[in-house]
């Protein structure tokens, strides 16, 4: 289990101050209705460089910005702010450890209509210690859910609303207390559509597939950069429909995330994968993308912002 440093220095209401002193009155909107959108970075502490590197941060705020408009939000802070804000709190709380920084703007009235116009919205930011999220050093095991991915139209998950967790709660609690790791939402179609909090790849043939974005997932950082990344490593990756079954017959299948990182799967719907090992593709992509984001690969450097 992951906790809050409550002693750690947090931000909100327009100033740092510690975790333990950041509340909020309990007739807020956004606890009443889940009017809240946030963001999930990491920071990966390089003890050889003594510096910790935040992933792709920009590219963070700026999906936590297009969540706030879905949302009819009007954010306190800019991208660029809240960008400051997250490298002069990382300094603050001398980090010399791995880090995940969870930014948030949320309906702070204290308003009892659930509605989206005419509320005030603020801005917090607070952090905690955090290697793996899923275990990474052996194969997940996953079951489709019972539960359905929400619908575009229901709650879009475009935007990493609050609210919508409810729907990947209900999956991951089913899954993992029916004995799995991890839940795969299916739409609403039946296509395949991603993980509680992570998306989905598979590998068939040595080409590399995942739901495209229509598929009501989240539009996730860490997935544009596994497109990318393989990519530039010569695979061909395909964004397409995934039908069910070909959960079943892939050769290779894994999860990404900013908290998964690249977590790799080793039984579907108790269907072994592969032979039950972590595949060739998916292990030169999670070795990578642990150099990448640990600061030892020039050539995706611009991908990290260094705190100190
Ligand atoms: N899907 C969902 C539902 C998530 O919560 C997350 C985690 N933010 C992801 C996918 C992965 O997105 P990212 O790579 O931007 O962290």
């Amino acid at each position: 289990m992951t906790a809050t440093d409550q002693n750690s220095i947090a931000y909100h209401a327009g100033e740092f101050k510690t975790l333990r002193d950041c509340n909020v009155n309990i007739s807020t909107h956004a606890l009443q209705y889940g009017t809240m959108v946030f963001g999930g970075l990491r920071g990966y502490y390089n003890a050889a460089h003594d510096n910790l590197y935040i992933f792709r941060i920009d590219d963070h705020y700026n999906r936590l910005v297009k969540s706030a408009r879905i949302m009819q939000m009007n954010p306190p802070k800019t991208a660029a702010e809240m960008k400051s804000i997250t490298l002069e709190l990382a300094r603050k709380n001398n980090f010399r450890t791995n880090t995940y920084f969870r930014p948030f703007i949320y309906k702070s009235d204290l308003q009892l209509s659930p509605r989206l116009h005419d509320i005030h919205d603020a801005f917090a930011l607070y952090t905690v210690p955090l290697n793996d999220y899923l275990d990474t050093t052996r194969g997940m095991r996953t079951a489709v859910s019972s539960w359905r991915r929400i619908d575009e139209n229901i709650i879009p998950t475009r935007a990493k609303a609050s609210g919508g967790y409810i729907n990947s709660a209900l999956a991951k609690s089913e899954a993992v207390q029916n004995g799995f790791d991890e839940a795969i939402f299916l739409d609403m179609r039946g296509m395949v559509s991603e993980g509680s909090a992570e998306n989905i790849f598979i590998v068939r043939e040595n080409t590399i597939i995942t739901p495209h974005l229509a598929s009501a997932v989240l539009e996730g950082i860490t997935r544009r950069s596994i497109i990318e990344l393989a990519r530039s490593m010569g695979y061909s990756v395909v964004e397409r429909d995934v039908a069910r079954a070909e959960l079943y017959i892939c050769d290779e299948a894994f999860f990404c995330g900013t908290g998964a990182q690249v977590a790799w799967i080793a039984e579907i719907d108790r269907r072994v994968i592969g032979d039950g090992n972590i595949g060739p593709i998916s292990s030169k992509l999670r070795d990578r993308f642990v150099n990448i984001v640990n600061g030892e690969d020039p050539e995706f450097k611009h991908w990290l912002t260094a705190v100190y």
